[in-house]
């Protein structure tokens, strides 16, 4: 076997995200996403001891954390480790979607390494940028190319088909690489029981029809999983359920780059005759992917929505107390007063870092619908957090409920996805029970850490 195709997992391999894959082939080297896993750098970092923005990757290499590999980061990044700085070798990075843990570490890249995205992936990068600058950065590329579903990319002798897929965010991605050994076929994540599912049922069936050497499938939900196996159609229609019964206020928690969910509860608030309220960010947000999404609301038009204006310094409401980005809004404000007043008239976005505000809106017979990954209701390590939110639902006597499914798809889906695409190899990745693959396919390869798989 001449000039093997080499895959080398740098992340994402037995563990839930943090994909960082490097495909070589004869003289071509890609990555397929460059992600921060979910447990990053929780062994060695905690609350009050972080990295601070002067440090560089000296910190990550110290604790093993990221890859030691030369020809790959900055210059300003290793300039106090002991890698020395060279030309970078790497021809692409290619990014399946905008979650932190496929696209976080783009900003320890040499800037001079081409990135592909879709072009709904940068705007979500450049609004979240917008909105959390500290928090949101994917650095500096000298070459930042955006594609969109059915695009065609050369990168040397290699061929990368981008095909849209539906996920719990929009501008999601797989994509389809024409590799020397034939296609291999890269799934990102994805789920087919959402509103967009027909995204990934085109994708599936590029992928079949490829007729791929391998496929590298997204399995989170492999194992057994906390997740409710509802539909998205089912978590409308119970946040429905939940608003028409309510006797006061409802305030609903879900991820704002979760679009399907944002639709579900509008849905939801306008069947029952309520004004959806979002903050300033989830404002700027829906302005900002509109002319992306078809049937996103207008902010400033629509009568359904309005926007929540926390006090600020000067207590008065006034435009100079808000951000430039959040002035805009004013015209459709609505504060804790206006709140307090007509609670049943309302359905208020509202996450942990918002509880504050119900001191000033006193709810009476509320309800609180948490619409987001059950993991957070779940793991052991946000017991502390977890505490004091129900601390709050008891103290305010609101009544709490759940309403989610899942951003990827069920082991039911997977199964019938490497059955139809049905490929020589199969590597399960983004997965805690890639062993639970085995049984399911002939030739099932376990990608390890730091370790290349030859095909
Ligand atoms: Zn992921
Ligand atoms: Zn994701």
């Amino acid at each position: 076997m001449s000039n093997p195709v080499k895959l080398t997992f740098y992340g994402g391999a037995n563990e839930i995200g943090g994909n960082k894959i490097l495909l070589e082939d004869r003289d071509a080297r890609i990555y397929l996403d460059f992600g921060q896993s979910f447990d990053f750098g929780e062994d060695y970092f905690y609350e009050w001891l972080q990295p601070r923005a002067a440090n560089g990757l000296e910190v990550y290499f110290e604790f093993g954390m990221v890859p030691k590999t030369p020809r790959l980061y900055s210059r300003s990044m290793l300039e106090l480790t002991d890698l020395k700085y060279e030309k970078p070798d790497i021809d692409a990075v290619f990014i399946s979607h905008s979650h932190s843990d496929h696209i976080d570490h783009l900003r320890f890249l040499d800037e001079s390494i081409p990135v592909y995205m879709g072009h709904g992936t940068h705007r979500i990068v450049e609004t979240y940028h917008r909105i959390y600058p500290q928090f949101s950065d994917i650095g500096e590329h000298e070459s930042l190319r955006l594609f969109k579903s059915g695009d065609k990319i050369k990168v040397k002798h290699l061929i990368i088909e981008p095909i849209h897929v539906e996920h719990s965010i929009p501008g999601a991605y797989g994509f389809i690489i024409h590799t020397s050994k034939g296609p291999l076929v890269y799934t990102g994540d994805f789920r087919l029981h959402g509103p967009r599912s027909a995204l990934t049922q085109e994708f599936i069936e590029k992928a079949a029809a490829a007729k791929p050497y391998a496929l590298l499938i997204e399995g989170t939900r492999m194992g057994s999983d906390p997740e409710t196996d509802y539909t998205e159609a089912e978590v409308e229609a119970k946040i429905e359920s939940i608003v028409k019964s309510s006797k006061g206020m409802v305030f609903a928690y879900f991820s704002m780059s979760n679009i399907d969910r944002f639709f579900s509860v509008y849905n939801a608030a306008v069947r029952n005759g309520r004004k959806l309220v979002v903050d300033t960010r989830f404002a700027y947000v829906l302005d900002s992917l509109r002319d992306k999404i078809e049937g996103l609301p207008d902010v400033m038009d629509d009568d359904n929505i309005l926007v929540y204006f926390r006090m600020a310094k000067s207590g008065k409401f006034v435009p100079q107390d808000y951000f430039i980005y959040e002035r805009k809004y004013m015209p459709k404000m609505v504060t804790y007063e206006d709140l307090a007043k007509d609670q049943r008239k309302y359905l208020m976005h509202s996450g942990f870092n918002k509880l504050m505000e119900l001191v000033y809106i006193q709810p009476k017979d509320a309800d609180y619908i948490y619409a987001s990954s059950e993991h957070f209701l779940e793991g052991e390590e946000n017991e502390a957090e977890r505490t004091v939110l129900e601390n709050w639902m008891r103290h305010f006597k609101v009544r709490f409920h759940k309403a989610h499914c899942s951003g990827h798809a069920s082991r039911h889906d997977l199964i019938q996805v490497i059955n139809t695409i049905d490929p020589k190899v199969l590597i399960p990745i983004h997965t805690q029970r890639a062993g639970d693959f085995k049984g399911l396919h002939k030739d099932v390869r376990m990608p390890e850490e730091g370790r290349t798989i030859e095909l």
